[in-house]
C-alpha cells in the first residue's frame, strides 16, 4: 500500500518523505508548493502538484485504491501571522482539513496521522504538560489545529476511520545526512532565525520578551529534532495499521530551553557572535511550554536519537550554511 503525505515538500513533510522512502514505503506527495520546494522531495516519491482544497483531485488520488494512509502536514504554521490573519488559518488549517477528512471517508482511507501542536494547550497550568491538560489555545493557529483534532475525534466515532494526532512542541534541526532542512524564506522560528543571524543573513536577532516568569526571563520551549519527530510518525503509522486505535500524543523531549540558551548554543556551534536586541513580548506567546513526553515512548516505543540542543542546532546550522551557498549559485 501507499502513503499520501500532504505538505510533503515542506520542512517536516520532506523529512517524513525521506524517512518513508528510506524504509521502502511507496509515497505520494500532495503539495501546492506555496511554501515548499519540489527539490526537497525524495526522487522515489511521486509529486502531485495541487491543493488539499481540491475535492476532484483528492478523489483522483485517494480513489485509486492504492493509498491506505494519509499523513497530513499541509497548513500554515506561524503563530504571529495567525493573530494578524486568523481567517487564513481557519481556511488553510481547519476548512481544508475538513475537506481532506471528508475525502478520506468518501474513499475509505482509514488511517490518518495529523500534525497537531502544543499550541492547543495555550499557556499550560502544569508544565511539563500532559495530553489530558485543558485545551485553551492562545492563538488562531492553536485554535485552527484544535478544531481539526475535534473533527478527527468525531469522524473516528462515526466512521471506520482511525487517527493519531501528534502534538508537536518546537521542531528544529535538519536531516543529519543533509538531504533536506528548513528552507522557507522569511522564517520566524527561533533556531532558524538565530542560524541566519550567525551566518550574516540577518542583521540581528530579536528576543521577544525578557520579563517572563522563567529563570532568565525569556520564553522556554521544548525543542525536538525533526528526524526524531518524523520517526515518531513512522511508528504511529505502524501502530495505526496494526491496532486501528486512535490516539493523541505529545511529541517533545520533556526538557525546556530558554531563548537565551538557544542563542548561546547557536553562538557555540557557529563560533560567531551576532547582534541581539531585547524587544517586547510577541502576541500569542506562552512563557513556558514543555511536553510531558512519556506517553509516546510507552505507547510506540519511540526512542529519540538526537535529544540534544547542540546536535539540533549543529544540524540546523549545517543546513542553513548549505542553503546560503545554494542560493548564491
Ligand atoms: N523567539 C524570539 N525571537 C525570534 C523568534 C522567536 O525571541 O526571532 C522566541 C519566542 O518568543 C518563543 C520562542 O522563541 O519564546 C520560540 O518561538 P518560535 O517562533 O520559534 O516557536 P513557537 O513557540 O512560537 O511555535
Amino acid at each position: 500500500m501507499s502513503i499520501l503525505v500532504t505538505g510533503g515538500a515542506g520542512y517536516i513533510g520532506s523529512h517524513m518523505v525521506w524517512n518513508l522512502v528510506d524504509a521502502g514505503e511507496s509515497v505520494t506527495v500532495l503539495d501546492n508548493l506555496s511554501t515548499g520546494f519540489d527539490w526537497a522531495i525524495a526522487d522515489a516519491a511521486r509529486l502531485v502538484h495541487g491543493d488539499i482544497a481540491d475535492e476532484t483531485l483528492l478523489d483522483q488520488v485517494l480513489g485509486s485504491g492504492e493509498i491506505d494512509a494519509v499523513i497530513h502536514f499541509a497548513g500554515s504554521i506561524i503563530v504571529p501571522e495567525s493573530v494578524s490573519d486568523p481567517l487564513k488559518y481557519y481556511r488553510n488549517n481547519t476548512a481544508n482539513s475538513r475537506t481532506l477528512l471528508e475525502a478520506c471517508v468518501r474513499n475509505k482511507v482509514r488511517n490518518f496521522i495529523f500534525s497537531s501542536t502544543a499550541a492547543v494547550y495555550g499557556d499550560p497550568v502544569t508544565v511539563p504538560v500532559p495530553e489530558d491538560a485543558a485545551l485553551c489555545p492562545l492563538s488562531p493557529y492553536g485554535s485552527s489545529k484544535l478544531m481539526t483534532e475535534i473533527m478527527l475525534a468525531d469522524t473516528a466515532k462515526a466512521h471506520d476511520f482511525h487517527y493519531t494526532a501528534l502534538r508537536y512542541f518546537n521542531v528544529a534541526g535538519a536531516d543529519p545526512k543533509g538531504r533536506t532542512g528548513q528552507s522557507t524564506a522569511n522564517a520566524t522560528h527561533l533556531i532558524k532565525v538565530a542560524c541566519e543571524a550567525a551566518l550574516g543573513k540577518r542583521d540581528h536577532l530579536s528576543i521577544f520578551g525578557t520579563d517572563y516568569d522563567t529563570p532568565d526571563g525569556t520564553g522556554v520551549r521544548d525543542y525536538i529534532h525533526v528526524s526524531d519527530l518524523v520517526e515518531a510518525h513512522a511508528l504511529a503509522l505502524k501502530d495505526l495499521r496494526a491496532t486501528g486505535e486512535s490516539r493523541v500524543m505529545n511529541c517533545g523531549y520533556g526538557e525546556g530551553f530558554s531563548v537565551r540558551q538557544v542563542i548561546d548554543a547557536v553562538r557555540r556551534a557557529s563560533n560567531k557572535d551576532f547582534k541581539v536586541l531585547e524587544e517586547p513580548r510577541r502576541p500569542g506567546d506562552s512563557p513556558k511550554v514543555v511536553a510531558r513526553a512519556d506517553k509516546i515512548r510507552a505507547t510506540l516505543g519511540w526512542q529519540p536519537r538526537y535529544d540534544d540542543l547542540d546536535t539540533i542546532v549543529g544540524h540546523a546550522l549545517a543546513w542553513e550554511d548549505g542553503l546560503a551557498r545554494r542560493n548564491r549559485l
